[in-house]
Parts: structure tokens; C-alpha cells; sequence
């Protein structure tokens, strides 16, 4: 807990009356000293993560940003608050740096703000060395990673600054981190055994809805739909040729809208930009380019026409939609053959090591290694390369690492290449060949995850949520799963649906190879499959493995179902496929265990449909397990251990709310209050959704703050829900604390 003091000052200087989410946490967790990482997406209150710090810590705190536009607005803003603080940064003249470093060895600063480059400046950094720092704050901090989508080469610097200054405590913030991107932070920073949060990734007012499509015609269709029911919003399209597509589709409809793509000059992207800005029309249509700086609040849909490639895309760009807080929806069309388009975009920005010397060697040979060609040009003449977008990466490469230099030519749109140094020959070019394998495999998977989430049949919230590792979730009630209420828990399975799953496996077995550190895939799914289904195809018999002992093992089942079936196999991790153009599936040791009844299958089972298609595996009588159920606290049983237990148990037993209130002779609002503590601390193994259905959780949520003082203000919104549901709804989502807990 923070002292009283530091109330005073969060009222006072900031204005707010008390932390959001997180905040409370993460600053005990900075001001302790304690290296921190933050991840919070924008807009939810980062910033004061280590203002608030730096007023309470003695010495100066450092923020590193990469923003150098915004500091200004950021230093004025303290200013205004009465917080001492500057910026250091190239738009200030020397003179004026000198006097703010000056300013700075007296004291006169809580926070100073520079850009990582800053630390290039050795008068700075020895000018630091002199000064007490009690925080370095690095935002942005995905920068750092070259995994990330924004990667800043001088922040691969802070570390060794960090090092020169003498290591005073860190708290790097960004408002996306995948896990892998998470580690490198931890790893490039040489964070110290840092304090994790995630948090605030919860968007409840957003209908997460994907629909499978078959054909353009169907997804035109669908838009209209969306458009004429929602009226305001962004249409996403992965390429501009389906920009101009989609364009001309709502043209034809009257449908008043902007196109928006890379392929427009500035000044009428420019224009496109202010007129959906400035609401004088209601629809956008674009490629992932835009969206930067949008901030028009009242967007109540976003649609996808083409699957994005990653989750984190996705939900960027999702999150445009709804921010005035209203319910918005966000449909994804999905159709599987678009992921084409996807491994398009991989291959061209993952150039092999191979692909990367070929271009160089060509370079190389062209007289006075200068070349004046169009990518296109260039790309046809250049053995082995499949794409421009290929070659447009090699060269962005090349010029990085200081092998080329790309230059303008005056009067033209395509620009020059120079070799500099051409003794260089392409077998001695430098290239971080273990980096470029890593930054391939991390984008197959990112797509991979994508489709996942297009098949996933739980909650789709909860899946994005577990995927940034904001693990506090549970069902949103919003989205297409929770709505239609076929939403898929995780369970075991029965003894015939464990049969199923070990026969499933051992197809996957005889058609892989064990090694000494696990298993190695030798086949794609789509022929383990043919095999499970004794297909008689020239493939599978030009192999012979029709002679294999699971050949048509399971040729009694659909394969829509097999394939399910498979799917769930895959989230529950008993098999991997690989990543790369020619997937291989292959064992897990999870899986092994399985297989070798070890361990009993425990997945999201396939939908009832298939089920439906198979008699003998009716689900009925299965134990069914909640997902997000945490773990009994053993702690809980205290002396008010047995108060709480009595009234879980009549609530268990079926009673309601009243009932256990007569029943035990207690005030109906502490049974109720029983209940929510049951629930926001996660103890007893009660799940809120065994308590309110998870269509009126949803309507709660979307009627209510992200931290609620008062049940009254959401109970006068919604006259038709009891104070108990509402109470523990917001208790276990975390929005209320209740007076016992
Ligand atoms: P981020 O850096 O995460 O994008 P900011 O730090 O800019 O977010 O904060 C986003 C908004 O939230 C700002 O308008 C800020 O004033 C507001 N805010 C931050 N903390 C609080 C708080 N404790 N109470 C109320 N508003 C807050
Ligand atoms: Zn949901």
C-alpha cells in the first residue's frame, strides 16, 4: 500500500482521484526499486507509472522516449501540473542544451526527457554520471525488439547507457508485447528479475465477431449489411487492389466512403485522412496504413475483408472501434484460402540469407555498381527472387547495414542503388542469419495464431486476452461464441473420446520420426489425414502408406470432424505443426503421454454437429471444466472459512439468492456480498459463469466503468438486473472490491 501522502499528491498534482487498473501495483512495484515491466495498451495510463514515481523517489527520473514530437506537449502538460521537468533533444540548439544539462546538474528537474540517441552524446552521459538518478523509465519499449513491428535501432544502446550510468532502477512500458516480444525486452534491456503487468486489454464494449465467407460476393454482401446497421466505421483490406475492390463495390451501392491505400499520392491520402477525421464521411476503406492518429471515438464497427497477420494487427486495428465506450462491432470475413495473401507478405519480408547474396552478387556486377531500375525491372532480371517485395526488403537490408546506399533521383518516383563497397564480395556480406531464421519462424507463427482465432470456439476475447498474457479474463458474453451460447469449454475426455484422441496421435506418430529430443513431423496434416481416412489417392499409394497399421484407422468419421478434431488437438498442444511454406505436423511429448494413456486428453472438443454425425460419443454425461476455473485457495479456509462455505454450499445445492438468505437468516445483500468475495478471489473453485449467465455478464460489463465505486450507477442503468448479479459480475471481472475482500 501506498502512505496517505501519496493520495494527496495523486489528487493534487494529477488531478485524479484515485489509480486506474494497475497503476497502484506498478508504481509500489517502481518505487520499491525493483526493475518493472509494463504492458498497457494506449491510452491506459502509462504515463503516470512513472510520473507518480518520480515526484516520490529523490533523485532525477529519465524518461527515454522515441517520440521527440510529443515531448514538447508531454514537458508542457507536467509543467502545468507544477512538476519540474525538461526535454533534451536535435530541435533544441546547442546553447539551449547546454543550459537545460546545466539546469539539470543543479537539481532543477524531477523528469527530464531525451530520445535514445541522446546517449550517443558523451557530454551527456558523463553529465548524467554526476546527477542522483533514481529511475530510468524506457517507453516504447518494443522498440527494443527486432521481432516487434517498430524497431528502433538506438535502443539496441540503452543497456550499455544503463551500464556507463550505473544501473539505477528500470521500468520499461509498451502497449503491445507478444510473449516473445516481452522476453527480448527483458533480454535487450538486461531487465533484473523485473516485476511483470499486463493489463487493461479488456475491451467489453467490442463484439468480436468472425464469420466464414465462401466467396467475395458473399463478403460484399455481409459489408453492406454491416454498413447499413452500423453506419460509421473502417473496412480493412490487405492489399490495394482489394481496397480499390471493396471501393468500388460501396461506389456501385452509393455508399459514401474514403479509399485509402499506400498507392495514393500524400497530398490525397492526406485529404482522404481529414475528411473521415472531420466526420464528413462515415466509412473508411484501407489497408493496415491507416489508423495512426485516427481518433475519431464514435466508430462503431471495424470489418476485416481479409484476415490480418497477426493478433496483434488484429487487434489494434479492432480497437479503433467503440472508444467513446459504446458497444461496437468487429467482424472479421473469413475465408481460409485469403491466408495466401499473408504468406505473400512473409515471404516477401523474409528474405533467406541465400535469396539476400544472390541480390548483392547481382548488384555487384552492374557497371559502376549503380543501378537506375524499378524494383519490378530489377526483380525479373534477378535469378531466384519471386517478388519485388522480396527485393524492396533485401534492399532496406543491405542499405542498414551499410552496403548500399539508396539515393533519390531527381525528377523520378524510383530511386538508385549504389554498391559502397565493392570489394565486398556476397559471400563475405555480414548477415544475422540466426536473426533472419528467427524473424521468419516468428511471423509463420503470428499467422498461424491468427487462424487459430478464426477457428477458435471459446471466447474470443478470452483467446486475445490469454495471447497478450493479460491472464485475468474470463467469457465476454460479447462475442459470436458467448452469443450464440456453442461456446466450447476445454474438458475431458470420456473413455471412447480418449480411444478417438489416442488413435488420432498414433496416425501422427507412425507418420513422424522420433528423435533423441522429441519428435520430428515427416508429413503435412493433409495427408496424415488421407492416411486416418484410408484415401486411395495417388499420393498416398505412390508412398505406400496404405501399408501403414493406422491406414483408414479412423475412416468411419467425417473428415470436417477428423479435421476439428485435430484443430483443438493442435490449442491443446498434443500436436505442432511447423511453421514455414510446407508445414510438417508432429508429436508433442504432452501428446506422446496421451497416446500412451499416460495421461488423459483434456481439449475443446469439436462442435455438436460433427458430434451428431457420431452416435457413439454423445457428450451428455461428460464432466464438463470451466475454463478460467482458478485454482482452490487453500488459504480461504479461515475462521470466516465456514460463513462463506455455508452459503457456496446452498448456492451449489440450487438455492437462490433469497433462499439462502431465509434459509440461514442473514441479510440477502451479505449473501450476496459472500459470493462476490467467493468470486473476485477466485476461491472455492466457484466460476462466475455458474452464477450469471454469461449473455447478461456481458450487458453488466458493457454498462460499466472499468472500476465501479458505486453499484447504484450501473444498477440505474439497467433496472431489469438484480444488485447480486451485477455485484458479483463486476467482483469477478474485477471492477468492484467488495468490503470484504
Ligand atoms: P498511455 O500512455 O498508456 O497511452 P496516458 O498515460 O496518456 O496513457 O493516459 C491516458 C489517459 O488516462 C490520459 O488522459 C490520462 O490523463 C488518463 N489517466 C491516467 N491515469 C488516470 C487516473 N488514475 N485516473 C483518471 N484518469 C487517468
Ligand atoms: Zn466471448
Amino acid at each position: 500500500m501506498l502512505k496517505p501522502e501519496a493520495y494527496e499528491i495523486l489528487e493534487k498534482q494529477f488531478g485524479f482521484r484515485r489509480f486506474l487498473e494497475a497503476q497502484e501495483k506498478i508504481i509500489e512495484s517502481v518505487i520499491s526499486g525493483t526493475d518493472t515491466l509494463v504492458i498497457v495498451p494506449t491510452g491506459g495510463g502509462k504515463s503516470l507509472c512513472y510520473q507518480f514515481p518520480a515526484l516520490l523517489l529523490p533523485g532525477l527520473t529519465l524518461v527515454i522516449s522515441p517520440l521527440v514530437a510529443l515531448m514538447k506537449d508531454q514537458v508542457d502538460a507536467l509543467e502545468r501540473k507544477g512538476v519540474a521537468a525538461c526535454f533534451i533533444n536535435s530541435t533544441l540548439g546547442p546553447q539551449e542544451q547546454r543550459v537545460r544539462i546545466d539546469n539539470m546538474l543543479r537539481g532543477e528537474y524531477k523528469i527530464v526527457y531525451i530520445a535514445p540517441e541522446r546517449f550517443r552524446h558523451e557530454a551527456f552521459v558523463s553529465a548524467v554520471k554526476s546527477v542522483v538518478i533514481s529511475l530510468v523509465a524506457v517507453d516504447e519499449a518494443h522498440c527494443v525488439s527486432q521481432w516487434g513491428h517498430d524497431f528502433r535501432p538506438d535502443y539496441l544502446g540503452i543497456s550499455r547507457a544503463l551500464d556507463k550510468i550505473g544501473r539505477p532502477p528500470v521500468v520499461a512500458l509498451t502497449a503491445t508485447a507478444t510473449p516473445d516480444v516481452r522476453e527480448d525486452i527483458k533480454k535487450q534491456l538486461c531487465l533484473r528479475a523485473p516485476n511483470e503487468f499486463v493489463s487493461g486489454f479488456e475491451r467489453p464494449n467490442l463484439q468480436l465477431v468472425v464469420e466464414e465467407v465462401g466467396t467475395t460476393e458473399e463478403k460484399f454482401s455481409r459489408l453492406e449489411g454491416v454498413v447499413h446497421e452500423y453506419k460509421t466505421g473502417i473496412i480493412y483490406a490487405a492489399t490495394r487492389k482489394n481496397v480499390e475492390k471493396v471501393s468500388a463495390h460501396l461506389r456501385s451501392a452509393g455508399i459514401s466512403h474514403i479509399a485509402y491505400h499506400a498507392g495514393l499520392n500524400d497530398a490525397d491520402r492526406r485529404k482522404a485522412q481529414e475528411k473521415f477525421i472531420h466526420r464528413e464521411v462515415p466509412i473508411a476503406v484501407a489497408t493496415n496504413a491507416f489508423g495512426m492518429g485516427i481518433d475519431r471515438a464514435d466508430l462503431r464497427f471495424v470489418a476485416h475483408f481479409d484476415i490480418p497477420g497477426s493478433v496483434e494487427a488484429y487487434y489494434q486495428e479492432v480497437g479503433r472501434a467503440g472508444r467513446d465506450g459504446e458497444t461496437s462491432e468487429c467482424l472479421l470475413l473469413f475465408n481460409y484460402a485469403d491466408k495466401r495473401t499473408q504468406e505473400f507478405f512473409i515471404e516477401g519480408s523474409n528474405p533467406t540469407p541465400d535469396q539476400v547474396r544472390a541480390v548483392y552478387h547481382w548488384l555487384r556486377q552492374q557497371p559502376d555498381h549503380d543501378i537506375q531500375m524499378t524494383l519490378d525491372d530489377m526483380a525479373s532480371e534477378i535469378p531466384g527472387l519471386k517478388n519485388s517485395m522480396a527485393l524492396s526488403s533485401i534492399l532496406g537490408m543491405l542499405d542498414r547495414r551499410g552496403y548500399i546506399d539508396r539515393y533519390d533521383i531527381p525528377g523520378k518516383r524510383s530511386r538508385g542503388t549504389r554498391v559502397l563497397r565493392p570489394e565486398v564480395t556476397s559471400s563475405q556480406l555480414e548477415l544475422d542469419e540466426v536473426a533472419i531464421k528467427k524473424k521468419a519462424t516468428s511471423d509463420w507463427a503470428k499467422l498461424d495464431k491468427v487462424l487459430a482465432f478464426a477457428y477458435h470456439r471459446g471466447c474470443r476475447q478470452h483467446f486475445i486476452l490469454d495471447y497478450f498474457g493479460d491472464h485475468a479474463a474470463m467469457s465476454c458474453g460479447q462475442c459470436d461464441n458467448c452469443r450464440s451460447g456453442r461456446i466450447q469449454v476445454a474438458r475431458e475426455a470420456s473413455g471412447k473420446e480418449n480411444d478417438l484422441v489416442r488413435k488420432a496421435l498414433s496416425g501422427v506418430a507412425r507418420m513422424s520420426v522420433r528423435r533423441a529430443d522429441g519428435w520430428e513431423g515427416k508429413f503435412g496434416l493433409g495427408r496424415v489425414l488421407q492416411v486416418l481416412l484410408g484415401s486411395r489417392s495417388q499420393e498416398v499409394l505412390n508412398s505406400r502408406l496404405d501399408e501403414l497399421s493406422t491406414y483408414g484407422l479412423l475412416k468411419s468419421y467425417p473428415s470436417s470432424y477428423l479435421r476439428d478434431l485435430f484443430e483443438a488437438m493442435k490449442t491443446a498442444g498434443y500436436v505442432a505443426i511447423s511453421a514455414g511454406e510446407y508445414p510438417l505436423i508432429r508429436l508433442s511429448d504432452e501428446g506422446e503421454k496421451v497416446m500412451k494413456g499416460q495421461a488423459v486428453a483434456h481439449l475443446y472438443w469439436p462442435s455438436v454437429e460433427a458430434d451428431d454425425a457420431i452416435p457413439q460419443l454423445s457428450a451428455k454425461s461428460l464432466k464438463v471444466v470451466k475454463p478460467g476455473g482458478r485454482k482452490a485457495n487453500q488459504s480461504s479456509r479461515s475462521k470466516e472459512g465456514s460463513t462463506f462455505e455455508e452459503t457456496l454450499r446452498l448456492f451449489k445445492t440450487g438455492h437462490s439468492f433469497s433462499e439462502i438468505a431465509k434459509i440461514r437468516g442473514i441479510n440477502e445483500n451479505t449473501i450476496e456480498d459472500h459470493l462476490a468475495h467467493l468470486l473476485a478471489t477466485g476461491t472455492q473453485g466457484l466460476h462466475i459463469d455458474s452464477v450469471v449467465p454469461i449473455e447478461r455478464q456481458g450487458i453488466i460489463l458493457s454498462k460499466s466503468a472499468p472500476s465501479v465505486e458505486r453499484l447504484r450507477d450501473v444498477k440505474e442503468k439497467l433496472p431489469d438486473y438484480s444488485y447480486g448479479e451485477i455485484k458479483c459480475t463486476l467482483a469477478a471481472h474485477g471492477r468492484w472490491k467488495t468490503k470484504t475482500g
